[in-house]
């Protein structure tokens, strides 16, 4: 499965590539700072049970 997943700074606009692995949970939650603007990005991650995945960036508080 894919592990690699790209995703859109939702300060700055900057595409970035993050890595999440199923087998460290079905959902996850991370903050990580742009590595462009700096900003906190709070990233949350499902795998869903059909193979699909939602991934989301959002301006961490
Ligand atoms: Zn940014």
């Amino acid at each position: 499965m894919e592990s690699e997943f790209q995703v859109q700074c939702p300060f700055c606009g900057e595409i970035i590539w993050m890595e999440f692995y199923p087998q460290d949970g079905a959902s996850q939650e991370t903050v990580i700072d742009c590595e462009v603007c700096c900003n906190p990005i709070q990233y949350s991650i499902e795998f869903l049970r059909d193979g699909e995945i939602r991934l989301r960036a959002e301006r961490a508080q």
